[in-house]
């Protein structure tokens, strides 16, 4: 399954989270406090998108 990083509002710091695409769908919960402000990390590794030009 592939793995997202999150930033916790909560916890104040980033979480990885394995979870399906149907899951990320739906946002996720954090593992370590089970709150759901989590924002997407988007960086170097999560540049690849499928534009195509
Ligand atoms: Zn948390």
């Amino acid at each position: 399954m592939p793995l997202y990083e999150f930033f916790c509002d909560t916890c104040q710091k980033e979480v990885s989270v394995t979870q399906s695409m149907s899951e990320h769908a739906n946002g996720a919960a954090c593992p370590e406090c089970g709150g759901r402000n989590m924002r997407p990390l988007v960086g170097p590794f999560f540049s690849k998108t499928s534009r195509k030009s």
